[in-house]
């Protein structure tokens, strides 16, 4: 029960904090500008803060001028793949797009390994990571993490004929797992480095299954359905390994960006926008 209350309390923050967020830049300089004229002490902190802050909302400072630049791992889908004339759709390309739109942006995506597309966010080499990525306690210390705009479950995949029918059941067993994922991570915590294969990427970790060099795959669910799908004699398991969040990556610190990221996915969820390219990717069941 506790639980639940701080869990609801939490969630109720987002959503009060993301209000906010959408319309603060007028509100918070006049805000400013009257706490500046009431107190001699702070007028000069204050007007500062609210020059800066409108000069954010007139102008976010990007990576390539004018674009908004999203580094990601196109062999995820339905989040992020490749299309047969080379173009990139999935639901985080056009989640992108949108939140680039509303940025007066244009959207750039650069495809790389997934450790590299979270590393080339944390550097500052491209604006955001989006690219089905997890919230972790670790990522947040070297990145800075949107509101969260997606559910991930962590799968196993395994033979039709595996006897592994269980999360436990994958100790002493060889699993696969793309490389810097938290599948990775959690693998390894649980059954040691030496029972965890790194690939580098989902399909080439589910390939190796289909080879019979490991005797299992843990990865995102939505990927795992699109896989099994796509390859005869796997199944998933029905216990989940974890339950995740996923949202978007940016620089330790760019809060301009953030801001500006927040706002604009509290509007796509309001106007639907959001559900609707969920929907078109991912069908009910
Ligand atoms: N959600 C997983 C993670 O963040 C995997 C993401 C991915 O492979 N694109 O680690």
């Amino acid at each position: 029960m506790k639980k639940l209350t701080a869990l609801l309390l939490g969630t109720a923050m987002v959503l009060g904090l993301a209000a906010c967020g959408g319309s603060a830049s007028t509100a918070s300089s006049e805000a400013a500008s009257s706490e500046a004229a009431s107190s001699e002490e702070t007028s000069e902190a204050a007007s500062s803060e609210a020059a800066s802050e409108s000069a954010n909302a007139a102008e976010l400072t990007t990576v390539t001028a004018g674009k908004l630049t999203m580094s990601t791992n196109a062999a995820f889908p339905p989040y992020e793949m490749t299309a047969d004339d080379g173009s990139f759709e999935g639901i985080d390309i056009e989640v992108a797009a949108a939140i680039a739109d509303k940025l007066g942006l244009e959207l750039q995506v650069d495809d790389m390994d997934f450790d590299a597309a979270l590393l080339a966010a944390q550097n500052g080499k491209s604006d955001m990571v989006m690219a089905g990525v997890t919230v972790t306690d670790e990522r947040q210390k070297v990145m800075d993490f949107s509101d969260t705009y997606a559910e991930g479950i962590q799968s196993v995949i395994v033979p039709e004929d595996s006897d592994i029918a269980s999360v436990d059941d994958l100790a002493g067993k060889t699993i696969g797992t793309q490389r810097g994922t938290t599948g990775y991570i959690y693998c390894t915590d649980d059954f040691g480095e030496d029972s965890v294969v790194a690939y580098d990427n989902g399909l080439t970790a589910v390939q190796a299954l289909n080879n019979g060099q490991v005797d299992a795959v843990v990865i995102d669910n939505a990927p795992a359905k699109e896989f099994v799908a796509a390859n005869t004699g796997l199944k998933i398991l029905d216990t989940a390994y974890a339950q995740e969040d996923y949202a978007i990556g940016v620089a330790k610190g760019n809060t301009a960006l953030l801001d500006a990221i927040n706002g604009a996915l509290e509007e796509l969820q309001a106007d639907g926008t959001l559900q609707s390219i969920v929907d078109k990717y991912i069908k009910a069941e």
